[in-house]
């Protein structure tokens, strides 16, 4: 498993030029530390920010290392959509967990947008956070029909939906409601938008006021045992080690380089974004106060959202990237675009949108990235069996940003010894790091994103 790319493409969330970009704190790498904390996403970030926002004075030193810029992996890359799973895969869950547990992760990804908002609220970070209704439209019977029909038959036997969903049955109504040209039907619920480089590139700044130190273009070659009888790990880099008790990795996608464990358990997958706008001299075309998924067929679709400056921003191209495995599966090239889903987005809005026809609406920016696909499409949240100080939070499948927060309160509890066991948090069962966990041989991760395709 490689290092991330070391020369990504530019994404519109990273034309923000933020003074961290290439930070080092200091100008060599500090040979000691309370906790390494290796990633500058929002799991890292956000991680080493709960570890120091409640230090209590115990001046914890922490040390983030970043193999890249600043936040330029998925988190730098994504929808910045903040869009809980209040049905969807309900079904699929229920079957695997029973109906209890599967509300239980619907009720956990519902509340990170609170939280999310309470965040931004408290620390006033300027990113953009809306707080939106989330449409998911479909416009195809063979993903309609089964989500539609597992939806009533789960309602009718009792399981709890919550209810802030709204479902849409009538296509009339479903066209109307979301401005979608040939809705079949519609979900509706409670979600968010953010930039997301602008959060996490805040909450780094927090952690370095606090006395973080953070150390950019520095990749974490490896993670052992320092076996003085200590318990300490000896965290490896080419501009030196850091000797540290206690390592929370937050490298995503690329976890395995340096966690052979996670070698068949995280598989990276590259996706793909776009921003679209109106360009100056263009038509106004209706300004979109939804987000929105929007389905074609069985693993098909695209998510969407629209930005206060009137652009979109809009990723999935699902019909293209699925063409052929090497496009995505296990693919961490965010150097080059996917052949065929580039021009997807030409005439995007104008296709789908009533109202958008006659905009001149046009791609500007788009970017890939690479997300961390779990062999059970859960999140991997814990301390790592067998190896005592070394922490994980990876594994998002591609649907992070209402999920992260939650999993980095309770990853810095731990490290700052506030609980001993995830139970003693909110994390949901199915994300804990387990030995039997880790040892289930089965990965239905490329089954759930392409289906029967075939691998080509
Ligand atoms: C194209 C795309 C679109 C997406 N859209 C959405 C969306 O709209 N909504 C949503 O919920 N989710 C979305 N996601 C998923 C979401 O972005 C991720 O779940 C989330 O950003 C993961 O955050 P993270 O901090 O765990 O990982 P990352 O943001 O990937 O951060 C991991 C960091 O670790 C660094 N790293 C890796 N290895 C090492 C090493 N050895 N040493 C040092 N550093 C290392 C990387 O460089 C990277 O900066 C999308 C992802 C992609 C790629």
């Amino acid at each position: 498993m490689p290092l991330p790319h070391d020369r990504p493409m530019p994404s519109y969330w990273l034309s923000f030029s933020s003074d961290l970009s290439k930070h080092r704190t200091t100008e060599t790498v500090p040979q000691e530390a309370d906790v390494v904390v290796v990633g500058s996403g929002y799991s890292g970030a956000a991680t080493a920010y709960h570890i120091l926002e409640n230090d209590d004075g115990k001046r914890t030193r922490v040390v983030i290392l970043e193999a890249r810029d600043v936040c330029s992996g998925a988190t730098g890359r994504n929808g910045g959509h903040v869009k809980p799973d209040l049905y969807f895969n309900a079904s699929l869950y229920e079957k695997r967990f029973g109906p209890r547990a599967a509300e239980a992760l619907t009720e956990f990804e519902t509340q990170q947008v609170m939280e999310v908002k309470k965040l931004v609220e408290k620390e006033q970070i300027d990113c953009d956070f809306e707080l939106v209704r989330a449409l998911d439209v479909f416009v195809d019977s063979r993903v309609a029909g089964p989500t539609v029909a597992a939806y009533k038959n789960m309602k009718a036997n009792g399981y709890h939906f919550p209810d802030d969903l709204h479902f849409v049955s009538d296509p009339k109504k479903a066209e109307q409601v979301s401005g979608v040209k040939g809705a079949l039907a519609a979900f509706s619920h409670t979600a968010a938008s953010i930039w997301p480089y602008k959060m996490v590139t805040h909450l780094l700044h927090r952690c370095l006021g606090w006395g973080a130190n953070l150390q950019t273009n520095t990749p974490v070659l490896s993670i052992s045992d320092l076996s003085d009888g200590s318990g300490r790990w000896r965290v490896k880099t080419p501009r030196g080690e850091v000797v540290t008790k206690k390592v929370v990795v937050a490298a995503n996608a690329y976890l395995s380089a340096l966690l052979p464990e996670f070698n068949d358990k995280i598989i990276p997958a590259r996706g793909i974004v776009c921003r679209i706008a109106v360009p100056e001299q263009g038509k106004m075309a209706p300004h979109l106060n939804n987000s929105y998924s929007i389905r074609y067929g069985p693993q098909e679709y695209d998510y969407l959202i629209s930005r206060t400056d009137g652009s979109i921003i809009v990723g999935g191209a699902k019909q293209k990237v699925l063409l052929d495995d090497a496009y995505w599966h296990n693919n961490t090239d965010d150097s080059q675009l996917i052949p065929g889903a580039a021009n997807y987005f030409d005439g995007y809005m104008q296709r789908l949108f009533h109202g958008w026809e006659n905009s001149g609406a046009k791609v500007t920016h788009t970017w890939t990235g690479v997300m961390g696909y779990s062999s059970d499409l859960m999140p991997w949240v814990g301390e790592m069996p067998g190896k005592p100080g070394i922490y994980v939070t990876a594994g998002f499948t591609g649907h992070g940003m209402p999920r992260i927060l939650g999993c980095a309160t309770a990853i810095a509890s731990l490290v700052r010894g506030d609980v001993q066991y995830l139970s003693e948090t909110k994390i949901p069962p199915p994300y804990w790091i387990t030995k039997d966990r880790l040892r289930v041989k089965k990965n239905i991760a490329r089954e759930y994103m392409a289906g029967s395709r075939p691998s080509l």
